[in-house]
């Protein structure tokens, strides 16, 4: 190893015990349940809203993997409601099912379970294992990008990369150093290149943006009608179709007639920007799933279907 890797590792450890973020939960646990749990909840989903609204309570209502594998997929995604990408839920609990008693410790092992790709068996291996493995998230390799300045984003050599700059006596706290050089000093735009400690061996800082161009989020807009039908203080559901909400409760999809509709409101879900459609029904569908109201909050539902309720109410 060069004498400038190694006294690049060693700033960035100092670094890291002053600035990084010690606090968060699933850095200090050994329970390898509670870091994979944060690992998939923490795609695609910022660590505010994870610490904030999900983790404890997900951990609170599932304590440890055999009560997640013994649960009902229901009770599963319920918990899931609001967070999205319902995949992860569901990939979550077949996880569980297949490996009630503890996840393996191999990264080829954890790579055949279903929602776990490299970087999340990476992850485990190295939070939850303490093994010896790089790890490259986006905001790592955003950082390798810069340092070793790549142009083109290509992820064997970012691996490659992160492996040469492992820092083999405390792998861990580098990982974690990394990752949070990315997501507060190595940002997408403007980088803190006084601040980083990684600034004397980066090849990219000149021009960093060049190195790690952000792509610009393609937001699609879609318009959906959606048909509500209240009896008893009972609400007509149906069993979503498609991938999206598989699994999930939604109001029925219905074809629009101008004189039933209620209303409309906007939301937001992954990359569409939705428009959805209210619409009064004269009789529930015949194939519904029926949801007392005040039990709404345990059912399987997504976000989407709970504002919709929220709505209908506001404005009847
Ligand atoms: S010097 Fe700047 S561009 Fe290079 S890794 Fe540090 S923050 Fe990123």
């Amino acid at each position: 190893m060069t004498n400038r890797i190694k006294s690049a590792q060693n700033a960035l450890l100092s670094w890291y015990k002053k600035s990084g973020r010690h606090d968060l939960p699933w850095r200090n646990t050994q329970d390898i349940y509670h870091v994979y749990l944060s690992e998939i909840m923490l795609q695609q989903t910022q660590v505010n809203r994870v610490l904030e609204e999900y983790y404890p309570q997900f951990l609170k209502r599932f304590p440890t993997l055999q009560t997640l594998a013994f649960a009902s997929l229901d009770d599963v995604l319920a918990s899931w409601s609001g967070l999205g990408y319902y995949s992860r839920a569901r990939n979550l609990h077949k996880t569980a099912q297949l490996n009630p008693k503890g996840l393996p410790d191999e990264l080829s092992a954890l790579l055949k379970l279903p929602g776990i790709g490299k970087y999340t068996a990476s992850a485990i291996c190295s939070f939850g294992y303490n093994q010896n493995v790089p790890v490259v998230d986006t905001n790592i390799a955003r950082v390798l990008q810069r340092v070793f300045a790549i142009q083109k984003r290509d992820e064997k050599i970012l691996w490659q990369k992160a492996e040469s700059l492992l820092n083999t006596k405390a792998s861990r706290a580098h990982n974690l150093a990394l990752m949070d050089l990315g997501s507060l000093v190595c940002l997408p735009q403007n980088p803190k290149c006084e601040f980083c400690p990684l600034n004397e061996m980066c090849q990219g800082k000149v021009n960093p943006e060049f190195y790690a161009k952000t792509k610009k989020t393609r937001y699609e807009a879609m318009e959906l009608f959606y048909g509500v039908f209240i009896e008893d203080d009972r609400i007509a559901l149906v069993n979503a179709q498609g991938n999206m909400y598989k699994g999930m409760l939604e109001l029925p999809n219905i074809d629009p007639i101008e004189e039933w509709h209620i209303g409309n409101f906007k939301h937001s879900y992954t990359k569409y920007r939705l428009n959805v459609h209210l619409y009064a029904l004269d009789e529930a569908p015949f194939n519904a799933v029926w949801v007392d109201i005040r039990a709404f909050d345990d059912a399987p539902i997504s976000s989407l279907t709970k504002k919709a309720k929220k709505f209908f109410y506001k404005i009847s």
